[in-house]
């Protein structure tokens, strides 16, 4: 007789695909970016903007809590840091790097930066703007419309929001 293994149930291989693991080693950086939030209480959403030559321009957690400021997503702190850097509003070729499929409200900050690719980790069934509630950056309705290649490191940064929330319930 086999011995009884009372095994949760797995989540499903996620199959190598060379265009999403390219981008495994920047989603790494946001999710070290994202364990910052949480000294505050702030979800731990981490996100980066690389330049065309791959160089950080700017990064950012969510400091939502940290600064009483409810549009202090990191998708527009970091955002906000690679325009200063770049010293203009636009950020033609960069690519954001973030750890949670962005919101509405991101998706609108990234339609208007210009950034040109949105690399994301763990979807946003809730409220998610690429792909999940709404799908803004591919509205053709938009003129500008970024490549977005979802699912990168998706288990590593759902298990980071996951741990958060089992520890602030
Ligand atoms: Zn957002």
């Amino acid at each position: 007789m086999q011995p009884h293994l009372d095994l949760a149930p797995l989540p499903a291989p996620v199959r190598p695909d060379p265009v999403r693991d390219r981008w495994a080693a920047p989603m790494r950086l946001a999710i070290a970016e994202a364990a910052l939030a949480t000294a505050t209480g702030d979800v731990p959403v981490g996100a980066l903007v690389l330049g065309p030559d791959g160089t950080v321009l700017g990064r950012g957690h969510n400091e939502r809590e940290a600064i009483g400021d409810p549009t202090a997503h990191a998708e527009v702190q970091a955002i906000r840091e690679a325009a200063r850097a770049v010293g203009e509003w636009r950020l033609t070729g960069c690519t954001m790097i973030v750890t949670l499929e962005p919101c509405t409200m991101c998706a609108g900050a990234i339609v208007l930066s210009r950034i040109d690719r949105v690399v994301y980790g763990a979807r946003d069934e809730k409220a998610g703007a690429a792909g999940s509630l709404f799908d803004v950056m591919r509205d053709r309705r938009l003129n500008h419309r970024p490549e977005v290649v979802p699912d990168v490191l998706a288990p590593d940064c759902a298990a980071q929001l996951r741990a958060f929330f089992d520890t602030h319930r």
